[in-house]
C-alpha cells in the first residue's frame, strides 16, 4: 500500500531524512517514535508532499508521488492526514468544515456530503454536533472533528502526527478510542505518538525514528519489551 524507499530530505544543508525505508502493508498500523526534532513530523508531510522530498521514492497505490510530475491533488485525496493542531476553519461550523472538501474537490452534492458527515460525525461520538460551531467545541471533540473531515475524504491511508499531544488529559481517552475504532475498521494507519498505551495496544509494528533514520522496528512487544539499539533504550528510559 505505502511503500518508501532511500527516502531524503533536505532543509538548506541540515539533511533531515537520511534515509528512510518503510513499507506499510493494507490493513496495517504502524506507530512511529522518536525524541523530538528526529524527523517524524518531516516524515509523516513529505508522505502528503506538504513538504517535497529531496531524493527516493514515495509510492503509495502504485502512484510514485514523489515524482514532480504526480498530480498532488489526487494523492491528498487518497490520503488524509491529522494535525496535533486541528487545524480547523472556525468560521464554519462542524458540518460545514466536513462537507467542504468532498463538494469542493470530489463534486458531491451537498445533499450526500451532508449525510456522509452526519455518520461520521455519529461515529466520531458527536452526532448532535453537526450545526454548531467549531469554537463551541472541547479540544478533544475539535480533534475528532478534524478526523472526521479527514475521512470524509473517503482516504486509503490515515496520517497522524500527534493527536492528542495538544489536548488536556481528561481528553485524550476519547481521541484515540476514536483512532482505534478505526484500526479495527481496517483502516491503514501511520501514527506518530507518545502514547505507548495506544502503541502496544494498536499498533501491528512499532518503528523507532533518530537522527533522520529508522533505527528500529518490530512488534511492541519487540520494541518495548526487548529493545536492542541503544539509543532506544535510553529514549524508553526517559518516556516510560
Ligand atoms: P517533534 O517530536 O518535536 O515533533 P519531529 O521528530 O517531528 O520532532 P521534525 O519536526 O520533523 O521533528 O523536525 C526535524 C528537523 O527538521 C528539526 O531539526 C527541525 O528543526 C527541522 N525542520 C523541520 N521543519 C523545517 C522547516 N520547514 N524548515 C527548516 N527546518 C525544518
Ligand atoms: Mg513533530
Amino acid at each position: 500500500k505505502v511503500k518508501v524507499t532511500g527516502l531524503t530530505k533536505k532543509y538548506g544543508d541540515n539533511l533531515v531524512l537520511k534515509g528512510i525505508d518503510l513499507s506499510v502493508k493494507n490493513n496495517e498500523v504502524v506507530v512511529v517514535i522518536g525524541p523530538s526534532g528526529s524527523g517524524k513530523s518531516t516524515f509523516l508531510r513529505t508522505l502528503n508532499k506538504l513538504e517535497e522530498p529531496s531524493s527516493g521514492s514515495i509510492i503509495i497505490d502504485d502512484v510514485d508521488i514523489a515524482k514532480k510530475d504526480t498530480d498532488i491533488n489526487t494523492v491528498r485525496e487518497n490520503i488524509g492526514m491529522v494535525f496535533q493542531h486541528f487545524n480547523l476553519f472556525n468560521n464554519l461550523t462542524v458540518g460545514e468544515n466536513i462537507m467542504l472538501a468532498p463538494v469542493q474537490l470530489k463534486k458531491e452534492t451537498p445533499e450526500d456530503a451532508a449525510e456522509h458527515a452526519k455518520k461520521l460525525l455519529s461515529m466520531v461520538g458527536l452526532a448532535e454536533k453537526f450545526d454548531a460551531k467549531v469554537q463551541s467545541l472541547s479540544g478533544g471533540q475539535q480533534q475528532r472533528v478534524a478526523i472526521a473531515r479527514a475521512l470524509a475524504m473517503k482516504p486509503d491511508v490515515m496520517l497522524f502526527d500527534e493527536p492528542t499531544s495538544a489536548l488536556d488529559p481528561e481528553m485524550v481517552g476519547d481521541v484515540l478510542a476514536v483512532m482505534k475504532d478505526l484500526a479495527k475498521q481496517g483502516m491503514t494507519m501511520i501514527v506518530v505518538t507518545h502514547e505507548m498505551g495506544f502503541a502496544k495496544e494498536v499498533a501491528d509494528r512499532v518503528v523507532f525514528v533518530d537522527d533522520g533514520r529508522i533505527l528500529e522496528q518490530g512488534t511492541p512487544e519487540d520494541v518495548f519489551n526487548h529493545p536492542q539499539n541503544a539509543r532506544l533504550q535510553d529514549f524508553l528510559n526517559k518516556i516510560l
